[in-house]
């Protein structure tokens, strides 16, 4: 298990030799220990970062060739996905199917991006047609340049995967910073790309506290872009920093997604989704469809199998076999959740289920999967965020009342609808004020399609070929091709 900075292709400690504890949410033990990087090591990290943009060529290479790195990294992590796994259960808690699933993605985001990166040597000037025939045009695009990429807990490996890999296939050079809750993937993933000879600067992996190592890469003055996925607090606080240098940023933040059943949709297929769409990742999840609102004739029906399926879930340490509902990631984490359900019923919502730690496990950060009813629309509950596996379901009469209901958000970042009226549910999905819709369905994300929020979920959208502008400026090179001068101070002789 690794636990040093991965700075210029050497492994080092941090500066001062600082370290912080990395803890198992199943367990509470603690099982290993990760340099805390310093403001020093950051600027370390970013000068190499600057080098490997500004001097040794890495966004000179054709794209075929950045490509065959990043596939090399695709493989690498392939090669040894079962062990990434397990760290990433270890680490985070998340049963190990859910992080086999993760890190194959994480993987295949890799080989996609490398198909992007080749794409860029087809098509690298769009020319442009101009009303003055005097001139021509094109326009190229180009890396913006070193990325600070910042990252939450809750995907580890991929959240660093939907950064790193659109960052190196543009041609940007990376500095990041995972979590502190969840370092281990990330260096196995600096291990990945120096088996692949990445070039030495060209991707930067470290560890350490977002108010020291992260602020520190907000701050930095070599750093041209931000890429930040984590709370909305945080997002704000980047924003206003990158603000100071106008650094171009890309935020994904949190929400409060909702989740609309009409009565015709088929009862277990609608409780097989909710729970998807609020169990997975023991709901730590930004897109979670949190808010659920099911038409009146199906909501007893709908509410009664949801409690007794939910009710079954297996809870447990995810390295065990069978369990769906692994602990959350931080006993703080688990606090908080267990503080947003003690509001609820304070506001006078029910618990209709969960709601407390499960019986039997004495140690670890477990809570038992929980569905609120009776929740006020003005309530802390309805309103804000819980990021646990905390559902809150209410009925609805018309399609008119459900937009509103599920639009009524300060968040934007995702909403489903579930409907057998296909012109219904496209009716429902157009009048969503989201960036993610998804149609009987809930959570399935694909590394092809734009994945980012409206409102105060974020900005800038991350994924598909969107994930790669993200990392790219677009360039004018305009010619002056006429024969005649230009002749506005220097007049042409009489
Ligand atoms: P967080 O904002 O506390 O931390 C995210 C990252 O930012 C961590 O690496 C942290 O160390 C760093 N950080 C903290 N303070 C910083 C500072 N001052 N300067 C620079 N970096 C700093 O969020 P979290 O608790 O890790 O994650 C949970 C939140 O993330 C939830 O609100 C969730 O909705 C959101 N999230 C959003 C998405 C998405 O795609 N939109 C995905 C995952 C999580």
């Amino acid at each position: 298990m690794r636990g040093e900075l991965y700075i210029d292709g050497k492994w080092m400690p941090a500066a001062n030799g600082g370290t912080f504890d990395i803890i198992n949410p199943a367990t509470e033990e603690v099982f290993h220990k990760a340099a805390a990087a310093t403001a020093e090591d950051v600027d370390v990290a970013v000068k190499a970062a600057r080098r490997a943009f500004d001097k040794d060529g890495w966004p000179k290479l054709p794209g075929h060739e950045r490509a065959r790195y990043l596939r090399a990294i695709a493989s690498g992590i392939r090669n040894r996905q079962a062990e990434i796994a397990r760290l990433e259960t270890l680490d985070n808690g998340k049963p190990t199917p859910e992080a086999d699933w993760d890190i194959a993605d994480a993987a295949g985001c890799f080989d996609f991006y490398a198909d992007l990166a080749e794409q860029l040597d087809n098509n690298p000037e769009e020319e442009i047609n101009l009303a003055d025939p005097r001139f021509t045009s094109k326009a190229v695009k180009e890396p913006i340049g070193v990325a600070g990429a910042i990252i939450p807990w809750n995907y580890p490996l991929l959240m660093a995967a939907w950064k790193v890999a659109p960052a190196l296939a543009a041609g940007c050079t990376v500095v990041l910073k995972p979590a502190e809750l969840t370092s281990l993937t990330a260096l196995e993933l600096a291990a990945v790309a120096d088996e692949a000879g990445l070039p030495p600067g060209v991707l930067n992996i470290l560890t350490g506290s977002g108010s020291i190592a992260g602020q520190a890469i907000v701050d930095h003055k070599g750093v041209d872009k931000l890429a930040f996925t984590g709370s909305g607090p945080v997002g704000s606080k980047i924003m206003a920093a990158a603000a100071r240098d106008i650094k171009r940023v890309s935020l994904e933040l949190g929400g409060k997604s909702p989740f609309v059943v009409f009565d015709d949709a088929n009862i277990d297929e609608a409780v097989e989704w909710i729970m998807f769409g609020i169990f997975w990742n023991q709901g730590q999840v930004c897109s979670a469809t949190s808010r659920v609102l099911v038409q009146e004739g199906i909501y007893d029906k709908l509410l009664s199998r949801l409690i007794e399926e939910t009710n079954k879930i297996k809870i447990g340490n995810g390295l065990e076999e069978g369990v769906l509902l692994g602990p959350l990631v931080s006993k703080r984490q688990l606090q908080q959740v267990m503080a947003a359900i003690d509001g609820a019923r304070a506001a006078g919502a029910t618990v209709a289920c969960g709601g407390e730690r499960p019986e039997g496990f004495e140690k670890g950060y477990y809570l038992k999967p929980t569905i609120l009813t009776d929740v006020p629309l003005d309530s802390d509950a309805w309103v804000e965020e819980i990021f646990g596996p905390v559902v809150c379901i209410r009925p609805f009469k018309t399609e008119e009342e459900a937009i509103e209901l599920a639009n009524d958000s300060r968040f934007g970042l995702a909403a489903a609808v579930m409907s057998k009226d296909n012109a219904r549910a496209e009716r429902v999905a157009a009048a969503f004020r989201a960036g993610i819709v998804w149609i009987n369905c809930s959570q399935p994300t694909f590394t092809e399609a734009p994945w980012g929020g409206y409102k105060e979920s974020g900005i800038g959208r991350e994924l598909g070929r969107w994930g790669l502008e993200n990392y790219l400026e677009t360039k004018q090179i305009t010619r002056f091709a006429s024969d005649e001068p230009w002749g506005w101070y220097i007049k042409a002789p009489a």
